[in-house]
């Protein structure tokens, strides 16, 4: 038989959902480790992608997606991110933000351009660029920084090579939400340097305490950046894989030429569902958020009771990042260690990045009850550590 692709064998797996496989099987686990809401999703949701099928939306659509949903999504970006896109050839839909990041890493790189990400950052960019023939190119954020980029950093990381960076706020592994200082001082960079922007904020409902802020709002901007964006956290909508990607025109048509190739397009009842999501009634998404940052609190003020653990208040998405430095256990040690002794199952802050060593992520996305659960047994485990 001949050799499968080189590339994509050189690719490695993800390993929070290696960590998810290894609880697999084992009695009463408490999971913190994946990255998606416990909640189902709203029943007005749900009832407008079956009354889509009912009345026979049932067929392909646009490459693009249905106009109607690309209003929906236009008209909430004006309300709510205070950016203005045209719904008919700037905005594209796509299956999750998974695919709008992956298909913008493939319409902006050539083999050999350098993608910067931070460092921990959401695991999946690393396979993703690599995937495209990208090279990622890491800057390291610090906890005594809040995790955010500085510029000194980030400037040291900028060759001739540098095609795009990718920024997420709020932040999943750390939490950390990119302030307006911090967004312009990108926006100055990515500027000077000709420098496209994969802004990703699908966790833009979740941020607690520092004031989410759009990059695109920022004057040049808007040609430069690719807004990622999906239903997915926000709603309680991961299984339905809806997202979408706001761009400047050029880059949607590219999109709309090679989704005919990989999708045709995203499943025509979830994008009605998506447009009730977007523009229907938004109690069940507040109260959410309302348990969200009850829970956060809950784990934060858990963990800093716990001797050799300890984190900061994370200002966005549901992820609290623990310092586990004092235990004397490397991330992987300690998740896995934790697992098997008290089936607790986290994901190692590695997964992350090299900079994610000596931490180990948790997602609060998981009821009061679980917390505490969790909270005892790992109590128990830094006891006996000792
Ligand atoms: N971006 C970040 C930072 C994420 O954490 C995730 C999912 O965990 C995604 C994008 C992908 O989300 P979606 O379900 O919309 O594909």
């Amino acid at each position: 038989m001949k050799d499968l692709s080189r590339k994509i064998q050189g690719i490695k797996a993800a390993k929070v959902r290696q960590m998810y496989e290894l609880s697999q099987g084992l009695d009463d686990v408490v999971s913190f480790v994946i990255g998606e809401p416990e909640f189902d999703t709203p029943k007005n949701i749900i009832d407008a992608a079956k009354k889509a099928m009912d009345n026979g939306e049932t067929h392909y659509t646009p490459n693009a997606g249905i106009l109607p949903l690309r209003v929906a999504v236009s008209k909430h970006f004006l309300e709510f991110d205070k950016v203005s896109y045209n719904p008919e050839d700037e905005i594209f839909i796509t299956v999750g933000g998974m695919q709008g990041l992956s298909l913008s890493l493939l319409i902006l790189t050539n083999p050999g351009d350098e993608v910067i990400v931070s460092d921990p950052c959401y695991t999946n960019y690393f396979g993703m660029i690599e995937m495209n023939n990208a090279v990622p190119v890491t800057v390291p954020v610090f906890e005594e920084e809040g995790f955010n980029f500085t510029e000194e950093r980030l400037r040291k990381a900028i060759t001739p090579k540098t095609k795009a960076i990718i920024l997420n706020s709020p932040s999943n592994p750390t939490g950390a939400v990119a302030s307006r200082d911090t967004m312009e001082m990108i926006a100055r960079l990515a500027i000077e340097y000709d420098i496209y922007v994969i802004f990703d904020e699908v966790y833009k409902y979740l941020t607690y305490d520092e004031p989410f802020f759009n990059i695109a709002r920022i004057s040049g901007m808007k040609d430069r950046t690719i807004i990622i964006d999906s239903v997915s956290k926000s709603f309680a909508m991961t299984g339905w894989r809806v997202g979408y990607c706001l761009a400047p025109k050029p880059i949607v048509a590219q999109m709309q030429k090679i989704q005919e190739f990989m999708l045709s397009c995203v499943n025509t009842p979830a994008q009605y569902a998506a447009i009730e999501a977007l523009t229907g009634p938004t109690d069940a998404y507040t109260s959410m958020n309302e348990q969200y940052k009850e829970r956060r609190s809950i784990m934060v003020e858990r963990i800093n009771q716990i001797d050799k653990i300890s984190c900061l208040m994370p200002k966005g998405a549901f992820y609290v990042f623990m310092n586990i430095k004092e235990t004397g256990l490397t991330s992987d040690e300690f998740a896995l260690k934790l697992l098997h002794e008290q089936h607790v199952v986290v994901s190692p802050g590695d997964c992350f990045g090299t900079m994610g060593e000596g931490y180990v992520r948790l997602s609060y996305a998981s009821s009061v009850d679980n917390i505490h659960k969790g909270f005892d047994r790992i109590a128990r485990f830094i006891q006996n550590l000792t």
